[in-house]
């Protein structure tokens, strides 16, 4: 099965001129979907986790499934303001300004094997940040993974300057 047969292109969103890679088509598609997740637990258990940390939002589509399958916690990176209690922030920029990511300040215990999941993986800087505010608070960050990744915006190679290594399950040229 072939995953790129249930992930939909739309033209012009959210700005024009910007391919979107839609996941919806393959989250409604039960067994696509069932396949996807089992392919992305086989490559993420070599990273030996302890916690999946999803990224706001589409990433906790992906990371709370596949906590559930490999017997993994599960903690989410948000966006500003969304948790409650104390949380530990990372600001990284973006092509227009800056964004901030939070976590809360004990939802990993030091030392713990974390890898960071996202929908898709496009200059890597949402990644990379989820992998700095991680060790923020201790974690050792054993990998990033997602179900798309755009080759040709490079963003494995901010990671793997993070000494983070990356598996996606459908790249696109
Ligand atoms: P990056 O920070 O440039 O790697 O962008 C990745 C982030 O933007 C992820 O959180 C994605 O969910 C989102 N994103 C960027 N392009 C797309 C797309 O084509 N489809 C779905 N999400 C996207």
């Amino acid at each position: 099965m072939d995953i790129k047969d249930h992930i939909r292109g739309i033209a012009d969103f959210p700005k024009p001129g910007i391919l979107f890679y839609d996941i919806s088509t393959l989250l409604a598609h039960a067994d696509a979907w069932q396949v996807a997740m089992g392919r992305l637990a086989h490559a993420v258990r070599k990273y030996q986790p302890d916690i999946l940390a999803g990224i706001e939002s589409r990433g906790f589509l992906v990371a709370a499934p596949l906590a559930l399958k490999l017997g993994c916690g599960f903690v989410m990176l948000r966006k500003r303001g969304k948790l409650p209690g104390k949380t530990i922030r990372h600001e990284y920029s973006l092509e227009y300004g800056s964004d901030i990511i939070e976590i809360q300040e004990d939802a990993i215990q030091p030392g713990q094997r974390v890898v960071v999941l996202d929908d898709l993986l496009a200059t890597g800087g949402t990644m990379a940040a989820g992998v700095e505010l991680l060790r923020q608070v201790g974690a050792e960050v054993t990998g990033a993974a997602t179900l798309i990744e755009l080759n040709f915006l490079s963003g494995r190679r901010k990671l793997e300057a993070l000494d983070v290594p990356v598996t996606s399950l459908a790249a696109y040229d």
